[in-house]
C-alpha cells in the first residue's frame, strides 16, 4: 500500500469519525460503520440469497420453480456445462446495497463487516462448505501496482478469517492482461482472451485441495472458469468460486 492510499485511508476514517457518512445508494445516513457504504435500509432493499432459491447447482443462475432440498444437486441450467468450476455461488444480486458496496472496494480497500458476515453466511452452506482453501481471483501485477490492491484479495482475506481457512494470494497468478469488459467485445470474445490468462506457480499447494476462488462480480463466469481450469490443471481436486453479486437472472 502507497503512503498516498495510507494517508487517504486515515482522511477517511478520522471524517466518518467526525461526519455521519452518507448513503452511497440513496443518500441518507449510514447509522454504523458496519454497514459499510449503505444505509440498513438499502441493505433491507436489497436482493442476498439466503440458499432456499432454486438455482442452478453448478453455475448458482435463478432456475424457476420450486425444488425440494434433496433435489437441489439435479438443477442445472445447462448453459454452464463447459466452466470448468465445480460449482458456483454469490451472496446476493448486483443491485443497491451490493453494488455500492463492490463499486466502493475499487477505491478503497476495505470490507465491511456486513459484507464479510454476508460472504461468510455463503461460505457456509453446502456446495461451498467444503473447501479446504480460499484464493483471490488474481489481477494482473502492472494492474493491481496502478490500483494499490486487488479487491478480491481483500474479500478473500476478510472471508479466510472469519471461516478460519488458509488463504494462499500467491499460487494463482494473472500472466496475461485482460480487459473485462472491453467495449466491442462479445461473449466468446471475453472468454478467449482470459482462457490462458492465468497460471498456478506452486502446484503443490493447490494439489488435491477444494480450492474457493473468490471474486467480486460474477458476470459470464468466464474468469472464474479460466481460473478454475488451471487450478484443475495443477491437481486441484474441487474449485468452487464464491462473488459478493451477480445479475438477476
Ligand atoms: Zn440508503
Ligand atoms: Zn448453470
Amino acid at each position: 500500500m502507497t503512503l498516498k492510499l495510507k494517508a487517504n485511508l486515515l482522511y477517511d476514517a478520522t471524517l466518518a469519525l467526525l461526519y455521519p457518512q452518507a448513503c452511497a445508494v440513496c443518500n441518507s445516513s449510514v447509522e454504523t460503520r458496519a454497514s459499510g457504504v449503505a444505509c440498513a435500509s438499502c441493505w433491507l432493499g436489497t436482493r442476498i440469497f439466503n440458499g432456499d432459491e432454486t438455482v442452478c447447482w453448478k453455475c448458482g443462475a435463478e432456475a424457476a420453480g420450486v425444488v425440494a432440498e434433496e433435489k437441489r444437486m439435479d438443477v442445472r441450467c445447462h448453459r454452464c456445462e463447459t466452466e470448468a468450476f465445480t460449482a458456483a455461488r454469490a451472496c446476493g444480486v448486483y443491485e443497491k446495497a451490493l453494488r455500492a458496496s463492490i463499486l466502493s472496494l475499487k477505491r478503497e480497500p476495505h470490507v465491511a463487516s456486513h459484507l464479510a458476515s454476508l460472504l461468510f453466511e455463503a461460505q457456509q452452506r453446502s456446495p461451498l462448505s467444503m473447501a479446504t482453501l480460499i484464493m483471490p481471483v488474481p489481477l494482473h501485477p502492472a494492474r493491481e501496482r496502478e490500483r494499490g490492491f486487488n479487491q478480491a484479495t481483500e474479500l478473500a482475506r476478510a472471508l479466510a478469517q472469519l471461516a478460519r481457512l488458509p488463504l494462499d494470494e500467491q499460487s494463482l497468478v494473472r500472466v496475461a492482461v485482460t480487459e473485462r469488459h472491453r467495449a466491442g467485445m462479445d461473449a466468446r470474445a471475453r472468454r478467449e482472451s482470459v482462457l490462458d490468462a492465468f497460471e498456478v506457480t506452486r502446484p503443490r499447494l493447490v494439489e488435491g485441495e477444494r480450492v474457493l476462488l473468490i471474486d467480486d462480480v460474477y458476470t459470464t463466469g468466464a474468469t472464474v472458469s479460466a481460473c478454475a481450469s488451471a487450478l484443475k490443471r495443477a491437481g486441484a481436486q474441487d474449485v468452487f468460486v464464491l462473488t459478493v453479486a451477480r445479475p438477476a437472472s
